[in-house]
């Protein structure tokens, strides 16, 4: 595998790709959300935390908070009291009425639709962009997160897949550039999703995994079974 061209990985990529959205054929933003605003907060959230205990606090926080006007407003401690439960809460409490000043003030209430204006809010980093930008506004986002690089550094999809401390922006640049924008969001859902049910951290379940026959890292995993 150490010899493949870049034209053979490429069209395994896409193959093993074609695969994946035979499995997850329909993947959805495992966030709960009805309006940009709440997906931004859910994001800000999910960091470091799964989106299974986000889903459980934020009801109670989008009916205390429907918009960055009522957040902007909002006590510390109370929006700590609504999600204590999710580690960093101190943190995200602060950032999330912060950027709900910064909507206020400078974009009228409304959450922007461009990577430039979402990363200057407070506790909006790249990857919570991207999942804005593809999720609320079907605009091309490919959010990078532990999974995508992981699952893409197992499948050789990066040139930099042997490397321990890889570089998500590097990734998103790299990964983006053989698919269409309009796929982006989608290929970023299966490769978590991919990442959650197969692919996982400590141990893969490669013999069950439908790339199996083509993934670099297949039969290392198979052999220490
Ligand atoms: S074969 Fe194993 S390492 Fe490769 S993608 Fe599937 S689960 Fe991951």
């Amino acid at each position: 595998m150490s010899r493949e061209s870049k034209a053979a990985r490429v069209a395994r990529m896409h193959a093993e790709y074609a695969q994946l959205c035979e499995e997850i054929p329909d993947p959805q933003c495992a966030l709960n959300f009805e309006t940009p605003f709440q997906l931004l907060v859910a994001t800000v959230l999910s960091a470091q935390c799964t989106d299974k205990r986000v889903n459980m606090v934020t009801p109670d926080l989008f009916a205390a908070y429907p918009t960055p006007f009522e957040m902007s407003r909002a006590q510390e401690l109370d929006v700590q009291n609504l999600i204590h439960s999710l580690g960093f809460f101190r943190a995200k409490a602060r950032h999330l009425i912060n950027l709900s000043m910064e909507l206020v003030s400078r974009f009228n209430g409304e959450v922007p639709r461009t990577m430039e204006e979402l990363v200057t809010l407070p506790g909006v980093g790249r990857k919570t962009a991207n999942v804005v930008l593809g999720n609320a506004f079907d605009l091309p986002g490919f959010p990078v997160d532990t999974h995508v690089i992981r699952v893409t550094g197992r499948l050789h999809w990066r040139t930099d897949w042997d490397n321990p401390k890889p570089d998500p922006v590097h990734i998103e640049r790299e990964i983006t550039q053989y698919f269409p924008p309009n796929e982006w969001t989608n290929l970023s859902h299966r490769l978590i999703l991919h990442g959650r049910a197969l692919c996982t951290a400590r141990k893969p379940h490669c013999a069950d995994c439908p790339l199996n026959t083509t993934c670099p890292s297949a039969q290392f995993f198979l052999s220490a079974e």
